[in-house]
């Protein structure tokens, strides 16, 4: 393999150039990227960018100039438009053709727009891009109304930083509960109250309608006939995985780029890695699963270098996630879905505290908020394929780390 091509200059397409490079790979590598930055995390952009504490420099997963420094070909600015399978060419806007002998797809994923009336209204934003977060935090002034829209993790964290800037927050959910698509009703409800405590107000249930306004939004109005006034309208409703290449060129795709796990599509000349790829889980035996987050982009890029470069195979991490709002720092190992059973250690008053998630007698996951040590344990012990029981996690009169040892 002489030459690698990268699509997607996010956080998997640039983990995946550079560790290519650190591992000794000595031919071209090109990484395609159509924002104009270099590779950055998007983490921040819902915490301590958004709040104005971090600059873009600070974003960047390594400075620009060390691309060229490596020998590593970043095209900023340029979409990749066709991938020509037969011939092995990647045609970017322009018209360009690269030719590959290996290429990697790290296109991420899409920010859903708001289905609605009124969705490019002026004031309007989706949460994707650090581009996006400049032009909100122009708007981020004390005192302003913002309606956020959706109560995952991403809303719940712009909700957080825009109550500490003195904005009036109102957040709509369809759903009942926030984060019901990610954690248990229980924590779920800790963080209700949490926010809630912080003066964010929920309208749970509450289907948007329409975004009102003229040029600029004014409001939201719901289809029960509720109207929230609104400077500022923020949707955060997930993503969709970006497979619009993977499609044309013919490559399976589901819910997401199909790999197997060395994240390697049908096309033994192509790989996918990070939002836009799903893949079997090595610690979830039977299960495909495309994730977003910064630890599954990591971890793509180490395989497919490690795959690309015949080293040996790379040895995954669990997956971990976490999530920051006011002090509360949630950390999160494992995959809950299908949980039959959650322990508690700690409670949740004290807000520090873990939630264990079991199905059968395996623990599959943790939650824990304030509680690092809960989550690495946790965190190792799904890892290794290990559990204890519940009562064990449940007994806080022993230190975790003893626990786990
Ligand atoms: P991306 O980082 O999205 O990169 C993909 C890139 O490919 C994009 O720049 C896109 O423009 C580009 N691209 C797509 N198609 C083309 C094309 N045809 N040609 C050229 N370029 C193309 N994860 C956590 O673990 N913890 C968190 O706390 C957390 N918080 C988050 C907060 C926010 C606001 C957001 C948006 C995400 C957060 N995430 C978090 C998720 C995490 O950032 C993503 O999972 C991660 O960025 C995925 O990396 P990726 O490289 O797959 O995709």
């Amino acid at each position: 393999i002489k030459r690698i091509i990268i699509i997607g200059a996010g956080q998997a397409g640039g983990e995946t150039a550079q560790r290519l490079r650190q591992g000794g790979f000595a031919g071209d590598i090109t990484l395609i990227g159509e924002e104009p930055a270099a590779p950055y995390q998007r983490p921040p952009l819902s915490k301590a960018y958004l709040k104005g504490e971090l600059s873009m420099d600070r974003l960047l997963l390594r400075p620009a100039e060390m691309y060229a420094e490596e020998n590593i070909t970043l095209l900023t600015k340029l979409r990749a438009v066709w991938i020509d399978r037969s011939n092995k060419k990647v045609r970017v806007e322009g018209g360009r053709e690269l030719p590959y002998d290996a290429l990697v797809l790290a296109t991420g994923a899409k920010p859903r727009k708001l289905p609605l009336v009124g969705a490019d209204l002026e004031g309007v934003f989706l949460f994707r891009t650090a581009g996006d977060v400049d032009r909100v935090r122009e708007r981020f002034v004390s005192g302003a109304r913002l309606v956020v829209i959706g109560a995952g993790y991403i809303g719940l964290e712009v909700a957080a930083v825009a109550r500490q800037c003195g904005l009036e927050v109102t957040v709509v959910e369809t759903a009942v509960r926030p984060l019901a698509r990610v954690t248990s009703p229980e924590v779920a409800g800790f963080f209700l109250d949490e926010h809630t405590r912080q003066g964010v107000r929920f309208v749970l249930g509450g289907q948007p309608a329409v975004l009102k306004g003229q040029d600029r939004v004014t409001g939201v109005a719901l289809t029960d006939g509720m109207e929230i006034p609104a400077d500022i309208v923020i949707a955060g409703i997930g993503v969709t995985p970006d497979i619009a290449l993977a499609e044309q060129c013919g490559l399976t795709v589901a819910n997401g780029i199909l790999t197997d796990r060395h994240c390697r599509t049908a096309d033994p000349a192509i790989y996918a890695i990070g939002d836009c790829a799903a893949r079997p889980m090595v610690h979830f035996e039977g299960r495909i699963a495309r994730l977003e987050s910064v630890h599954n982009a990591v971890e793509g890029a180490k395989v497919v270098a490690a795959h690309l470069l015949g080293a040996k195979d790379h040895t995954e991490e669990a997956p971990w996630f976490w999530s920051d709002q006011y002090d509360l720092k949630l950390q999160i190992a494992g995959l809950f879905h299908g949980y039959e059973h959650v322990a508690f250690r700690g409670v949740m008053a004290d807000r520090a505290f873990a939630a264990f998630y079991y199905k059968g007698e395996r623990l599959i996951a943790v939650d824990a908020v304030n509680k690092p040590a809960e989550y690495l344990g946790a965190k190792m012990l799904i890892q290794t394929g290990r559990s204890l029981p519940p009562a064990v996690l449940e007994d806080t009169s022993r230190p975790m780390k003893e626990l786990v040892a």
